[in-house]
């Protein structure tokens, strides 16, 4: 693939945000009857799919990978093929419901907890005024209603649906259910309802621009130091694997 840079053999687009939207934006508008898959690329999913071959499997098939993490930017740059930008589940929302907002999209909320995922849709509401949110579903819900969950979003049928469960989960529920869902786009989103809701802080654009995000994340979110550990071991695996340059 021409325009890709490849992460540890995912070929990761070479796309702004700006283009991101106008591919989503296409998307919506011939209204495919498949469910276009969008999957943000982070340094977990990337290690995770090094061995979990459904993982791995996902990633393939999905109809548009993005930058999300600074660690994958970083390691495109110092393999010497760049990223844009970082392309995160977080500004992709936000830049989705902009611009549903002036084409009146809709969307379907799944993820977070009750208090937040009900305050992420007022917020929406509010701020986003011709934006529908057609309906929300926490993410804590018993496995025994999960067809129900996947009927209710296919009979409301959103142009978009946003997955708030953490990341692989989401992916892996997407894909679970990409031919029942009746959806034109999915994404997962990380903690962006948390964000929107504002439940969770996102850190200040200052911390964004110099690649700190992480370390924001770790200081208001100390629980997480267990996570972040992956990222030295990312880059470092990252760095040292052998891509297929053909591929490039
Ligand atoms: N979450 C959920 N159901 C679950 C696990 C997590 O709805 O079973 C939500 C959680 O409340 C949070 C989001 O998924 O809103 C995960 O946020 P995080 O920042 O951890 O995202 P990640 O970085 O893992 O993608």
């Amino acid at each position: 693939m021409e325009n890709c840079s490849q992460i540890m053999g995912i070929p990761v687009p070479k796309v702004t945000m700006e283009e991101t939207v106008t591919i989503i934006d296409q998307v919506i508008t011939e209204k495919k009857a498949e469910l276009f898959h969008v999957v943000t690329i982070n340094p977990e999913i990337t290690m995770s799919s090094q061995h979990d071959l459904l993982l791995r499997s996902i990633i393939d098939e999905a109809g548009h990978l993005t930058a999300d993490g600074a660690g994958i930017v970083m390691v495109s740059r110092l393999k010497g093929n760049p990223l844009p930008e970082r392309v995160t589940g977080c500004d992709l929302l936000i830049h989705l419901l902009e611009i549903g907002n002036e084409k009146r999209w809709s969307f379907y909320l799944l993820g977070a907890n009750e208090v937040t995922s009900k305050k992420a849709a007022e917020e929406i509401s509010k701020r986003y005024p011709n934006v529908s949110v057609l309906g929300r579903q926490h993410g804590f819900f018993d496995q025994k209603v999960e067809e129900q969950i996947v009927d209710e979003i296919a009979t409301l049928s959103p142009d978009v649906l946003v997955v708030a469960l953490g990341a692989p989960k989401a992916e892996f529920w997407i894909h679970k259910y990409k031919n029942k869902l009746n959806v034109r786009v999915a994404i997962g989103v990380g903690g962006s309802l948390d964000i929107i809701a504002g439940t969770v802080k996102r850190a200040p654009a200052i911390w964004q621009k110099l690649n700190v995000e992480w370390l924001y994340r770790l200081i208001n979110q100390p629980s997480r130091w267990r996570r972040q550990l992956i990222l030295p071991r990312f880059a470092m695996k990252a760095l040292l694997f052998k891509e297929n340059n053909r591929l490039q």
